[in-house]
């Protein structure tokens, strides 16, 4: 226990965490000992529900194992019969369905497992906020009361948990904290077909079965954003990876190229990397690209796009730049990478500070080399060999 990743959390963070933590689980203690028992009836209808997301999402997660995904998102269809229970069934039996995906992360042996229980624990108190809006004894049908309940337990949900992201990574980025678009589309696509299933259970409760291929779909919908990112993003650095690089840097200057407006292209070459490989070895360098890619990002402007062009070459377009404030930015990241100190792990399995670490930048402007990407490319590959014949630890403009 002393151990448990929970504890390396801020302070303000580990506070708000187990709050919410305490309080969703006070009130699930307290609707399962002040309800009366269900009525038969209501525990058939528990039982579709249930019965139905439990198929769905076990069938999903063998499919999802057999073609090898590693990692899932199932709150999607979690949110969907949690969404068909508050419309459907009474609080003890709809606390009963909370404990679906707290089997599911049990099953799952989620890595971080206090951040699975933190999320179960926002939408439990969502799940319970929106009972109260609908009606807590006798939840009403009304259409507006209805999309008003989805909203509430979409918003309340997102607005807890992404506080708590806050908290922990005060400058984590917005898409990190409340999600990207797509979260909310399959959010809003995922309380539909629950409220669908929860009100057809409330007339014809075997009818709601009719909810499973949607909710397969959504439950296979659900892993868009993860494989959108992993076509993106460079696994090793999570930049830009180069295909993707190439797509957006070509937009970027057609648009540019319409406008106008300058731009330019910085090629980086970390210098001698072989040999900090040969020294601390490959782990500790993989480190190093890591700790070179956040700094990149941290150094440049918030537009500007930056990727791992392979190996240890790293590329960065800039949007509305002139050759003088390409050079100056250029050199602005030669002398952080100069300052950079990277802890890692050496062959020796002692911890290990990596210093010294420089990168030789060539630099091509639209000014000088037009608007085509490969034309860029070129020119700034030419200054970047030339600022390694000249010694290394330069900048080089084309
Ligand atoms: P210079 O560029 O200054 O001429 O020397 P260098 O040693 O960096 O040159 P070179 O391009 O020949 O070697 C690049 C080295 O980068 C080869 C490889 O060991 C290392 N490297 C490339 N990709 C990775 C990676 O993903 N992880 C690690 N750890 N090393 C990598
Ligand atoms: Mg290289
Ligand atoms: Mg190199």
């Amino acid at each position: 226990m002393r151990y448990w990743p929970l504890w390396t959390l801020r302070r303000s963070a580990l506070a708000y965490w187990l709050l919410v933590d305490a309080l969703a689980l006070a009130l699930v203690v307290y609707v399962i000992a002040s309800l009366p028992r269900p009525e038969p009836a209501e525990i058939a209808r528990f039982g579709v529900i249930a019965g139905t997301a439990g198929a769905v999402i076990i069938g999903s997660s063998i499919f999802s194992h057999r073609v090898g995904e590693t990692e899932r998102n199932p709150w999607a269809a979690h949110l969907c019969y949690l969404t068909a229970g508050v419309i459907a069934l009474p609080g003890n039996l709809l606390v009963l369905l909370l404990f679906g995906p707290a089997l599911h992360g049990v099953l799952a042996q989620r890595l971080e497992s206090h951040r699975w229980v933190f999320t179960l624990s926002a939408t439990a108190l969502s799940v319970f906020a929106t009972r109260f809006l609908v009606g807590w004894a006798e939840p009403a049908h009304g259409l507006l009361v209805m999309s008003l309940g989805a909203t509430v337990l979409l918003v309340v949900r997102a607005g807890l948990i992404a506080a708590g992201l806050k908290l922990r990574s005060p400058r984590a980025a917005a898409e990190e904290v409340v999600g990207e678009p797509i979260d909310a589309v399959l959010g809003i696509v995922a309380v539909s077909i629950g409220g669908l299933m929860g009100f057809v259970a409330t007339t014809t409760p075997v009818h709601a079965v009719m909810a499973a291929a949607p909710m397969a779909l959504l439950e296979r919908a659900a892993q868009l954003p993860q494989w959108r990112r992993s076509a993106q993003r460079d696994a090793k650095t999570g930049l830009a990876n180069a295909v993707h690089w190439d797509g957006r840097a070509r937009y970027e200057l057609a648009k540019a190229r319409v406008r106008e407006r300058p731009m330019a292209v910085l090629l980086l070459d970390l210098d001698h990397f072989k040999r900090v490989n040969d020294r601390v070895g490959h782990l500790a360098g993989d480190a190093a690209l890591s700790a070179v890619a956040v700094l990149l990002s941290g150094t440049v402007r918030r537009g500007d796009l930056v990727g791992r062009f392979g190996g240890e070459e790293f590329v960065v377009l800039l949007p509305d730049a002139e050759p003088s404030v390409a050079r100056s930015v250029a050199q602005r990241v030669r002398l952080a990478v100069e300052d950079l100190a990277v802890a890692t792990v050496g062959t020796d399995g002692r911890e290990h500070l990596l210093t010294g670490l420089t990168v030789s930048i060539g630099v091509a402007t639209t000014s000088r080399f037009g608007y085509e990407l490969p034309d860029l490319l070129v020119a700034a590959d030419a200054a970047l060999l030339a600022a390694k014949g000249y010694g290394r630890n330069l900048v080089e403009m084309a």
